[in-house]
């Protein structure tokens, strides 16, 4: 029986240092085995991982990378930590990386730093002599999977069953590849959280609802934006047992124009509107800039909204000596805030987690998938399988076609 790893740092200490919400300094990355708390679910990882050191994990990445040359690309998903973001050869957010990568023919590998819907993702848009490696295969994102799809497709019977409709299937990107194939043979459309505007607009040309999943919270900022009340929309309760029309009554499920599944990431739902208030008290000339998985309040209460790429967009192109209090992972902030030192770049939470299943990409699984592939073994490859490829691409493509 393998030996399981000493823990030398309780999950407390770990938890109360990501807490410190570092602007000046990156997370430091422990040993594996120290960062068990956060990082070690993938059990298969052999031993001799374990232990390395960020050095001695900068010294064999660097070197597989090299043995590998142009045959493999690493992508780091912004919520990535720094120690991952160095090997990257891009970062961005999830449909910018592998749009990305598809386009590099040469790239035989394309190793994804970030989580499992990214890398689902990227294996549908790749070419097909490309194969898509997620270094730790229990990085997953709570978001998703809170759209089983099975939970899904009761919902959509339900709703066909009591004569809501007609219905528009829409899904955000964070979902996995079954619900975008569901919403593809469905004549529906996937979204980004800088699109989510356009691609709801076109569901609207085309039918009377939309059936957003899995978060409630971009969903219903978009549908206000769009003009669209709260007395609009319904939420699809997917806790609660099939036949119970997700808490609602029919009249209200008729009424609605959008049904919002209730889904939300973990990590966005923490802003809340007491923090965007203390930031404006403690600077009153601050810009507050969130993403729209935030909540409501916290997303009508900033200056602005709007996907990473945005984010990071807009404090770079913005003047010195502005202030910006940011409303997403801590992971980002903290490069933003290092990136633009003539400005002062903080987390609207003070105590503030990073994601915790992006974290799941430590260091030593990022040398453990590129050593093996320097030895010809292709370990946590994740691949889509072609019926639900076709229909997820079909889904994925309406979106490029609107925006
Ligand atoms: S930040 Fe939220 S939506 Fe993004 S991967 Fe983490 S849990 Fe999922």
């Amino acid at each position: 029986m393998k030996a399981q790893p000493v823990l030398l740092v309780s999950e407390e200490d770990l938890l109360n240092e990501a807490m410190e919400c570092p602007a000046d300094r990156p997370l430091e990355t422990r040993p594996l085995a120290q960062e068990r708390a956060f990082a070690f679910w993938q059990k298969d990882i052999p031993e001799e991982y374990w232990h390395l050191d960020a050095q001695q994990l900068k010294e064999r990445i660097t070197a597989a990378r090299r043995a590998l040359g142009r045959r493999c690309v690493v992508l780091g998903h912004h919520y990535q930590r720094e120690d991952i973001i160095q090997f990257a050869d891009v970062r961005g957010d999830s449909f910018k990386l592998a749009q990305w990568a598809a386009q590099r023919a040469e790239a035989e590998f394309i190793v994804f730093c970030g989580v499992h819907f990214m890398a689902e993702a990227a294996d549908i848009l790749s070419q097909p002599h490309q194969k898509v490696i997620l270094p730790n295969m229990s990085a997953g994102c709570s978001m998703a999977d809170m759209a089983d799809p099975e939970d899904v497709y009761a919902c959509w019977e339900e709703l066909e069953e009591a004569g809501v409709g007609p219905l528009m299937p829409v899904t955000y990107m964070n979902s996995a590849a079954s619900l975008k194939a569901f919403c593809g043979q469905r004549g529906g459309i996937v979204c980004t959280s800088s699109n989510a505007q356009k691609v709801f607009l076109w569901a609207f040309e085309r039918a009377d609802k939309v059936l957003f999943f899995p978060d409630q919270h971009l969903g219903r900022n978009t549908a206000l934006k769009l003009g669209i009340s709260l007395d609009e929309m319904a939420v699809w309760d997917y806790t609660l047992p099939y036949s119970s029309l997700g808490g609602n009554d029919v009249e209200k499920l008729r009424r609605a124009k959008v049904i919002l599944w209730k889904g939300h990431c973990s990590v966005h739902q923490r802003f809340t509107l007491g923090q965007v208030l203390e930031a404006r008290r403690r600077y009153p000339d601050v810009k507050v800039i969130v993403h729209p998985e935030c909540r409501m309040e916290v997303v009508q209460a900033a200056d602005m909204d709007g996907s990473t790429e945005f984010i990071a967009r807009t404090i770079a192109e913005a003047p010195p000596g502005t202030k910006w209090a940011v409303g997403t992972e801590i992971n980002l902030v903290s490069r933003l805030a290092r990136e633009n030192p003539d400005k002062l770049v903080f987390c609207l939470d003070p105590v503030v987690c990073p994601c915790s299943t992006m974290y799941r990409i430590h260091p030593a699984y990022l040398c453990w998938v590129l050593e093996e592939l320097v030895e010809g073994r292709i370990v946590n490859q994740v691949k889509v399988d072609e019926e639900t490829a076709h229909w997820a691409r079909v889904a994925l493509e309406r979106m490029l076609q609107v925006a």
